[in-house]
């Protein structure tokens, strides 16, 4: 058995949800998972915040109603099919709206709409066209979560409860299941966090023992980098799990960071493939990758991650320098700020987060006694994910030699812990500029290929 997870686009529009019910149908009961329409999961959060801020209901709901009357129309779909959900959204709409107050539990109560309405036009439309589907909530497929609202994670219980909603489903029937949402134990809806469909396919894959997680997207698989970013991007026919997960985890948005780690521990190949060109091989992410997939030594992959800033921590000389850099990384920590590239002298700690400015000020404020913080903002982290990057001498030269030639500062460089990646933070406005340079070094000038 498989799992198949469709995102956003995929489920976007009327003919690629025909697309993917003829995807589904050409598969042995699969076991299907999506995520909202492409735009309605920004579309439900925007309307919480205009809510919170007083806004009228009907208003703060429309656009997600339009957008969805929208496909039912193009499906030919009755035009009160989501009667129940819009009612639902309205009410939580006015509740918002009348105590001016958002938590984040509201928050992922409002965004689960998006994909609950996304497995029904899904389910709908496979049964429409003949073959036997239902749209499950994700908890009653045994998403238990923790009630961490925004970031939940499955509870120890999950997995067992998705195999005996499996083993209960009707023989024959393809669950279309929603991604990114569940439920903690009192009930209450949590999310993910978002791209977290992705999570949900592959947890759902590992408490079943699947074949196979294939991830459903708009591009042919996973890539060299971005193709928004460098036209030139090539699919990539196999990587490791640690290349993906390196990737994904430094920006590529084409997989969720953490998809890769069920899928790890249960031993499960991953592939990318694209909803609009079915018939494209796509990407296999497998343990390891055979030698005849590499074209060199080299970084397989570029993955960039912008609008980062760039947090710089001196010692006022308060503390000793463990002490400096425990009680540094304990403040950010207590505020929920995740630090990405580290790099540290006797009086100074820089880092790159992704975090805002208020937050920022008020970690900084608490360390106000032993050290001066200073934030650039604007900054984009830039990463070179390659196994064969740690055995190849040199490597680091000709990448920051390539920025150089490119014109192109470089503020901070980090050799990840794994040894498969070299990351570094240029300025935002450099990023495009460094990383075309790059690609075209790595991975369109043929010589320089075969010398990685
Ligand atoms: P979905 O809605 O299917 O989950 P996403 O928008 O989350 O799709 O991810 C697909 C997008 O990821 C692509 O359209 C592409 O712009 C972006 N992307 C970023 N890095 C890469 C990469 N290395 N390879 C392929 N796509 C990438
Ligand atoms: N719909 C959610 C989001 O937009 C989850 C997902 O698409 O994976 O973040
Ligand atoms: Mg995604």
């Amino acid at each position: 058995m498989i799992v198949m997870k469709f995102g956003g686009t995929s489920v976007g529009s009327a003919p690629t949800i025909a697309g993917v019910a003829s995807i589904v149908m050409a598969h042995e009961r699969p076991v299907v998972v999506v995520s909202a329409a492409s735009r309605v999961t920004d579309m439900l959060l925007a309307g919480a915040r205009l809510a919170a801020q007083g806004g009228d209901a009907l208003e703060a709901r429309r656009p997600v109603v339009e957008r969805e009357h929208a496909l039912l129309v193009d499906l030919g779909l009755p035009c009160d099919f989501f009667d129940d959900e819009f009612a639902a959204l309205l009410d939580l709409y006015r509740g918002v709206s009348l105590l001016g107050e958002l938590t984040d539990r509201t928050l992922d109560r409002i965004a689960s709409y998006g994909e609950m309405m996304s497995a029904r036009i899904v389910a709908r439309v496979i049964t429409d066209r003949g073959g036997t589907a239902i749209p499950v909530a994700a908890w009653d497929f045994g998403m238990c979560t923790d009630s961490n609202f925004g970031n939940a994670r499955p509870t120890p219980e999950a997995a067992a409860a998705t195999r005996a909603a499996w083993e209960a489903l009707p023989a024959g029937c393809v669950p279309v299941v929603t991604g990114f949402i569940g439920r903690d134990g009192r009930g209450r809806v949590t999310t993910l966090g978002r791209g977290g469909s992705d999570l949900s396919a592959s947890l759902f894959a590992a408490a079943l023992g699947a074949e196979e997680i294939q991830i459903w997207t708009d591009v042919s698989g996973i890539m060299t980098c971005d193709p928004r970013l460098v036209p030139g991007a090539r699919v990539l026919p196999r990587l490791s799990f640690a290349e993906a997960a390196e990737l994904a985890f430094f920006g590529a948005r084409v997989l969720h960071p953490k998809t890769i780690e069920p899928a790890v521990a249960a031993h499960i190949p991953v592939r990318v493939k694209n909803t609009f060109v079915p018939t494209d091989e796509g990407t296999l992410i497998l343990e390891q990758v055979d030698g005849k997939f590499r074209r060199g030594r080299g970084p397989v992959g570029i993955a960039v991650n912008r609008r980062v800033r760039c947090v710089s921590v001196t010692s006022t000389g308060m503390l000793d320098a463990i002490g400096f850099v425990a009680r540094v990384f304990g403040v950010f920590a207590r505020h929920g700020v995740g630090i990405d590239v580290i790099a540290t002298s006797e009086v100074q700690l820089s880092f790159t987060v992704v975090a805002d400015e208020e937050v920022l000020g008020a970690a900084a404020a608490e360390l106000a006694d032993a050290a001066c913080v200073t934030v650039q903002p604007e900054r984009a982290v830039v990463c070179l994910v390659g196994e064969g990057m740690k055995t190849t001498a040199g490597l680091a030269g000709r990448i920051f030699s390539t920025c150089g030639d490119a014109g192109v500062n470089i503020e901070m460089i980090s050799q990840g812990a794994s040894e498969i990646n070299v990351t570094f933070v240029v300025r935002d406005a450099d990023c495009e500029q460094a990383v075309r340079a790059l690609h075209a070094h790595f991975f369109e000038d043929a010589s320089a290929a075969s010398e990685a």
